[in-house]
């Protein structure tokens, strides 16, 4: 509950100008970045607007009515790597001798430390702290030097190493690109003559389009006059999906790669009832993060179900709290429950995560002070044991309160009656995919990719490709 969603990215080729549609479908991405919002469009050459704020607070009409041009991308952010500050919003331009350049980045790269000090020594400055920046500028050299735009890509996606799910405009031509584990979601969307590129399939659905496909692992698709073209670089043999995206960030009704979280979540409530049931009267979701896998615990345990908390939809975005005790109230604000339905029961509270569980441990004290007699917790997703390193706000140990406790130190921290995490073999069995082609480094400690310190998971490095 307590996390922050990486960015969302979204590229659309239309006949008509598309900074409406942009600004639709980035209203539709809103949960996964509510720091900054973004547009480019190519009008003659590319421009951009972007600022701090949600999206309705950064576009106005007049805003959106300037930005001409009927191919363009948008995005959302929130900062996992670089500041909260308006010159690391996107998208990001740089300008090359054959054009204008936009890009718009979910991810974040594993070898953005050693490439920023390479470059550094060839004498490039870097104007904010973004990975984002990385990408465009060794794509922008890669173009300068000559290479044709394809061929500039396939190249810079064999200098940077992580996640990342990019919409790019070069000039007038606009590409979406994925990584070649394919960590990040992204995917395709037609409307008539119309293209979407999106993080989440949500967006074809505000825009009455259909979901064409997922951009496959290590795919460059451009979208033009003449339609989709697809290209593609050397990907391992398993991908690695972020499981994430199912259980926690991508919207319940999201579609990716081929699987909708919703299914995802409501067998995953079946199995943590098969895995961890117990004698109870009602079964109380936290709102809403916890209502799909409530459902599904409630089908498989047969107890009912009741919305025991209501959640005060207008506090949306976590300000920074002045004082301590505004912190405190910060909980209730969001969360109020509903006495009469809670009152003297044993409930079975149900949240997709535990990250620091300083969130639960509040959670479990309204319900508590409201009368209820017992409060089992029932969670989601397996233990978050270690950090993410793919541009999820999880960097440390020290902030997971799983990396160095037991279930039972985790239950007596949070004040519960009893607590069940969800199996990973649960887990893989109700996204539905083969283990492999999983991310589930945060959960396991093994990762997809090298990271310094850290075990990689039992396939090929993935530090190179060759075309
Ligand atoms: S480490 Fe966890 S959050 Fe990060 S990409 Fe892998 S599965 Fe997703």
């Amino acid at each position: 509950m307590p996390l922050k969603e990486a960015c969302g990215v979204v590229g659309i080729y239309s006949p008509e100008q598309v900074s409406y549609d942009l600004f639709t479908a980035l209203r539709v991405l809103q949960h996964r970045g509510q720091e900054s919002a973004g547009i480019s469009v190519f009008d003659g050459t590319i421009k951009t607007y972007k600022d701090m704020g949600l999206v309705t607070e950064v576009f106005r009409e007049k805003t959106l009515e300037k930005l001409k041009g009927n191919i363009g991308i948008g995005h959302v952010r929130y900062s996992t790597e670089g500041a909260s500050v308006q010159r690391n919003a996107q998208p990001i331009e740089t300008s090359t001798t054959i054009g204008k350049l936009a890009l718009g980045h979910n991810g974040e790269l594993v070898n953005a430390g050693t490439l920023r000090e390479k470059y550094k020594e060839k004498g490039w400055g870097f104007f904010s702290n973004t990975d984002s920046e990385i990408i465009i500028r060794i794509l922008a050299k890669e173009l300068h030097e000559g290479r044709k735009p394809v061929s500039a890509i396939k190249s810079t996606m064999r200098e940077i190493s992580g996640s990342y799910s990019l919409v790019l405009l070069i000039n007038n031509r606009l590409f979406g690109i994925r990584d070649p584990l394919g960590i990040k979601p992204l995917a395709i969307g037609k409307k008539g003559d119309k293209y979407i590129i999106a993080s989440e399939s949500v967006v074809f659905d505000a825009l009455d389009a259909e979901m064409l496909r997922d951009v496959r692992p290590g795919e460059i698709v451009e979208i033009g006059e003449n339609g989709m073209r697809s290209y593609s670089i050397p990907t391992p043999e398993h991908p690695a999906h972020c499981f994430f995206e199912w259980v926690y960030f991508a919207r319940s009704d999201s579609v990716i790669d081929s699987v909708l979280s919703y299914d995802v979540r409501k067998k995953i409530g079946n199995i943590l009832a098969k895995e961890h049931p117990v004698d109870a009267d009602l079964v109380v979701p936290v709102p809403d993060s916890g209502r799909s896998y409530a459902i599904g615990y409630c089908e498989a345990s047969g107890i009912g179900y009741g919305e025991g908390l209501i959640k005060n939809r207008y506090v949306e975005r976590t300000f920074i709290m002045p004082k301590q005790i505004m912190r405190e109230y910060n909980v209730s604000v969001k969360l109020n429950p509903i006495k009469s339905m809670v009152r003297g029961k044993r409930i079975v509270l149900v949240d997709d995560s535990i990250v620091r569980g300083t969130t639960m441990r509040k959670i479990v004290s309204i319900l508590r002070k409201a009368g209820a007699k017992e409060v089992h917790v029932r969670i989601g997703c397996p233990k978050i044991i270690a950090p993410c390193y793919f541009g999820i706000d999880m960097k440390t140990r020290a902030q997971l309160i799983a990396s160095d406790k037991s279930v039972e130190e985790i239950k007596e921290s949070i004040g519960a009656d009893s607590l069940g995490y969800v199996s990973i073999e649960g887990l893989v069995d109700a996204i539905g995919k083969d283990r492999k082609d999983l991310c589930l480094g945060c959960i396991t400690g093994e990762y997809p990719i090298k990271v310094e310190g850290e075990k990689l998971r039992g396939q090929e490095v993935l530090d190179r490709y060759i075309d």
